[in-house]
């Protein structure tokens, strides 16, 4: 397993792949990896040549500090997990000041508001601190396919935004969400809140269930209704947005239009730690 740490060491060994093979696959994670993570992984295994992992906690992508300082770090055990699936595959673990040379800010991007909506709204200047991060990777490691979470599905339509503005021979491949037994999806902040919270969090994707099995049969009106009092039902439990939004642009859903695809998006504080989920409803 080659591990590297710097983008000098990065740069060598990237001009020398490029150079026997087109077909390099990039997972960019920000570590602490569960099975979700190794989907991707194994996904990128299969489809590439060369695959690179990259494990880097973004702090541009943290409007909130909390936050960013408890996020889980397990590089070993991360380690050991993408072993399992592979001893040729490369890791990339450089450091803040490796990837922020000039200070750690953000480039400021133009997504159309998309990057306004949702987790955007309530993560002011997440989406610039994601973009920021994923084009240096991009520029530096020059996949041709990038894998990505749908559970993070906005994320999936800025990298998309990225791809067309500055890397357009890249192929975004979207990976389905990994869930737990009970339905919840992986996460490493699900590594944050207690065992009986976890247990409990199963209520989100039974509520974004819910919301496919009714939307043609209840308002949207009431399906809010329902969903808010589904979830503050638990104690701990707090919804911070539920909404219905059209797939591809991520406009706010009105009336029904047989041509489109709907998806219903749902972010819970459970314990303080924010949960996000989305589904596929038509
Ligand atoms: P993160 O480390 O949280 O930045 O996630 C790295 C990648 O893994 C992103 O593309 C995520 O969308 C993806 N991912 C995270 N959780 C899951 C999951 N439960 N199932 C599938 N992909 C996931």
């Amino acid at each position: 397993m080659i591990i590297v740490k710097n983008i000098s060491d990065l740069n060598n060994i990237i001009s020398d792949q490029s150079s026997k093979t087109s077909n390099i696959g990039l997972v960019p994670t920000m570590g602490s990896l569960h099975d979700g993570h190794l989907a991707l992984i194994r996904d990128a295994n299969k489809k590439c040549d060369i695959v690179w992992v990259s494990i880097f906690i973004n702090p541009t992508q943290f409007n909130n500090l909390k936050d960013y300082n408890s996020y889980p770090n397990e590089f070993e055990n991360d380690i050991k997990k993408i072993k399992s699936i592979s001893s040729n595959i490369y890791v990339f673990y450089p450091s803040v000041s490796d990837i922020y040379k000039n200070g750690v800010k953000s480039e400021k991007f133009e997504f159309n508001n998309i990057d306004r909506v949702l987790e955007g709204k309530y993560r002011p200047g997440h989406f610039d601190g994601v973009a920021t991060i994923v084009k240096k990777l991009f520029k530096a490691i020059k996949p041709s396919k990038v894998f990505f979470g749908e559970k993070d599905y906005q994320q999936t339509i800025i990298i998309k935004e990225i791809i067309n503005s500055y890397f357009p021979k890249i192929t975004l491949i979207i990976c389905p969400t990994v869930r737990n037994n009970d339905g919840l999806a992986l996460s490493s902040r699900n590594k944050l809140i207690t065992k009986k919270s976890t247990k409990k969090s199963a209520i989100i994707f039974e509520t974004l269930l819910f919301v496919k099995n009714n939307f043609v049969k209840i308002s949207y009106k009431q399906l809010i209704k329902n969903v808010k009092q589904k979830i503050e039902d638990i104690s701990n439990f707090k919804l911070e947005y539920f909404e219905i939004r059209e797939s591809e642009t991520l406009n706010p859903y009105n009336e029904k239009n047989k041509r489109k695809s709907y998806r219903a998006f749902i972010c819970v504080k459970v314990e303080g730690i924010r949960l996000i989920d989305n589904i596929l409803i038509n």
